[in-house]
Parts: structure tokens; C-alpha cells; sequence
């Protein structure tokens, strides 16, 4: 499969409502799309890195640049799908960039052979049970009213963000006003520090599911010491960029359950061997989600359809984030979503929708 040359996309999506976390908030999203052209097929992903190095060190002109100045030049002429990932690794770091052209190629490379990516992954859920992330509101009763309505679409699980100031209460009155049998967790986007641990142990008497990534990214020594005083399991995100890394933590008993984002950990051929290595420990993963457009949830619900993703994901419906999704919108059905069963990724963008929220483009021959 000889690569003809690859296109850097920048389109900018309207948020349906303003998102916020405990290091900011967002109300548009600024996605670079990686489009990989072949005489045979094209091949897309979205690159999910955020415009600003708040959630990681990658922001989306850092992710832009290295891919034309260092990880395009660096792909062999007709990269198998092991090639890519092989031609990039001695570029330290950027593994939301590699992560989206890894995906790309191998979005083509499928395409061609007229195999799905769940199927290539060894993926054979035909739908996957969704959460919803629910960002920090102005209030008990706004959050109350957001989480009532994402309850009425039928999310089978629902995350809230918290930071310090915003944890107890909406925790408090979300459990009181749906119930114990709301399958409910947290995010703290690594907000707290260990001296936080009794107030977080305060936590345990909700029945959470887990607490995800309530301290620093680098400090997996504190979670593990965090992990023996409190009963709410801890989930890393941040924390976990590669299997080395998960198995790092695994073996620190630093986290129980593991969020796996394509993009943070460098695709979707590491996000299986994160899969692999939890599921033989007997952790849990599920597939976290960065307010993805139709591109990157496509691929993440072929990941999310793996077997050892046994809690809900972030894999909402097109409309929790956009009015208008780039590819044909995802909608839930009883709680699910479909797994795409055409070539691929399965979906395609719809060009006039796509032009639309294009602010550039650039062309790179390979
Ligand atoms: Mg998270």
C-alpha cells in the first residue's frame, strides 16, 4: 500500500453546552483530522489532543507540527500496520500525533483488505453499553437537571467531574436523588494530593464504581499509598501513557481499573496490549473518551467492543457534544451503541458538513 501524500485537516466544532474539568473549560473543540491518501483508499482519524497543554503536554499546533516536521517524513514508503508504529517510536512523546497517524494508515490499510477495525482487533460485541462524562455546573440543582436528562436518554453510567470544592455534594445529592443502583463514578483529572486522602475516603460511602485519577499523572506511588485508604476503586487515566506503564502500575497496586484512550497511550495497536496485560491481572479497562467527533468514535467503539472493556465507556452519542457530527451522527439505542461493521472504521465524514467546519488544510506528499 504506497502512500500518495496526507492531508492535516483543522476543523472547529461548537460544543453543544460548555464542558468543564478541573483544568478548564471548553466550548469548542479544535480537532486536527489526519487523512491518509493511497491509489486504493483513503484512510481517516482524528487526532485527539485539546488546544491547550492542560490535559497532557500535547495541544493541537504541537501535534500538528511534529506530524509534518518529524512522524510524516519518518513513514516507509508502504508501512505495514506494525511499520508505523516501529518508524515513530524513536521520536519521544507526542503520542496523540502518532496515535492518529498510526490510525490513519491502518484505517486505509483495512479499507483495502474490506475488514472492520473491531474484527482486525479481535473485537466481536455488535454494540457496546455507553456512559456519559458530566462536566462541573454552576450548581447542585443545574447538575441534578443535566444528569436527569442524560438518565431519560438511557446512559447506563455516568461520570461526574469534581475538583476540590465541587466532590461531596453533587456525589451526595446525585446518589439520593437516582438511587443506589445508578451505576455512578468521578473524575478528578488529577486534581487532589495525597493529604486529600481522608476527605476522599469520604467518598466510599456512595457506591461509587471507581475514582478516576484523583492525583497527579506522575504520581503513581501516592495512588498506590492512596489505594490502601480508601475503599473506592482507583482508576488511572493520566497516568497510563503505554503497557509499560500499566504494567508499572499494576504491579505498584496503583489503580484497579484503567480508563485506555487511544490517543494517550499512541493508538490502538497499544490500547490492545493494555487490554491484554489488564485482562490477564484481572483489572477492568474501559475506553475513556475525549470529546471525540464521528471519526475517533467510530474507532474507540471498535476498541470499547474488546472483551475485557467490562465497565461502560465515555462512548456517548454524537449529540452529547455536537448538533451537528462531521460523520452520520451515533445515537444511542437502549443505552448502546452500534459497532461499525464496515471496512475500517466503519464510518465516513459527509463532505459538505465537513467543508463547513474546516478552517484549514494542508497538504503534505509523501
Ligand atoms: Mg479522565
Amino acid at each position: 500500500m504506497k502512500i500518495t501524500g496526507i492531508e492535516l485537516r483543522r476543523i472547529a466544532m461548537p460544543l453543544v453546552t460548555p464542558f468543564r474539568t478541573s483544568f478548564g473549560v471548553e466550548t469548542e473543540r479544535d480537532v486536527l483530522l489526519v487523512r491518509v491518501v493511497t491509489p486504493d483508499a483513503e484512510g481517516w482519524a482524528e487526532c485527539v489532543a485539546m488546544s491547550e497543554p492542560l490535559y497532557s503536554p500535547e495541544y493541537v499546533d504541537g501535534a500538528a507540527d511534529v506530524l509534518r516536521r518529524f512522524l510524516i517524513p519518518a513513514l516507509p514508503a508502504c508501512p505495514d500496520v506494525h511499520a508505523v508504529g516501529r518508524a515513530l517510536r524513536p521520536f519521544k512523546g507526542h503520542r496523540m500525533a502518532k496515535a492518529a497517524l498510526e490510525t490513519a494508515v491502518l484505517d486505509a490499510r483495512l479499507r483495502v483488505a474490506g475488514q472492520s477495525l473491531a474484527a482486525f482487533l479481535g473485537a466481536d460485541a455488535d454494540r457496546v453499553p455507553c456512559g456519559v462524562s458530566v462536566g462541573i455546573m454552576g450548581s447542585v440543582p443545574d447538575l441534578l437537571d443535566a444528569v436527569e436528562g442524560y438518565v431519560a436518554e438511557g446512559y447506563r453510567r455516568v461520570k461526574l467531574k469534581i475538583e476540590p470544592g465541587w466532590d461531596l455534594a453533587p456525589v451526595r445529592a446525585v446518589r439520593e436523588r437516582f438511587g443506589e443502583d445508578l451505576l455512578l463514578q468521578v473524575d478528578a483529572n488529577a486534581a487532589y494530593t495525597l493529604a486529600d486522602a481522608s476527605h476522599l475516603a469520604r467518598l466510599d460511602a456512595y457506591g461509587l464504581l471507581l475514582i478516576e485519577q484523583p492525583l497527579a499523572h506522575d504520581d503513581m506511588v501516592q495512588h498506590a499509598r492512596l489505594a490502601t485508604r480508601i475503599t473506592t476503586p482507583i482508576c488511572l487515566d493520566e497516568s497510563i501513557e503505554s503497557a509499560e506503564h500499566a504494567a508499572a502500575a499494576i504491579g505498584l497496586g496503583a489503580c484497579s481499573v484503567i480508563n485506555v484512550k487511544p490517543g494517550r497511550v499512541g493508538g490502538y495497536l497499544e490500547s490492545r496490549r493494555i487490554h491484554d496485560l489488564a485482562r490477564a491481572s484481572g483489572l477492568a479497562v474501559w475506553c475513556g473518551g475525549m470529546l471525540e467527533t464521528g471519526i475517533g468514535r467510530a474507532a474507540n467503539l471498535a476498541l470499547a467492543a474488546l472483551p475485557g472493556f467490562t465497565l461502560p465507556g465515555d462512548t456517548s452519542g454524537s449529540h452529547r457534544y455536537y448538533a451537528t457530527d462531521i460523520t452520520p451522527p451515533f445515537v444511542l439505542q437502549d443505552g448502546h451503541l452500534p459497532v461499525p461493521t464496515g471496512p475500517g472504521i466503519g464510518v465516513d465524514p459527509v463532505a459538505d458538513v465537513l467543508d463547513a467546519v474546516t478552517v484549514s488544510t494542508e497538504w503534505i506528499t509523501v
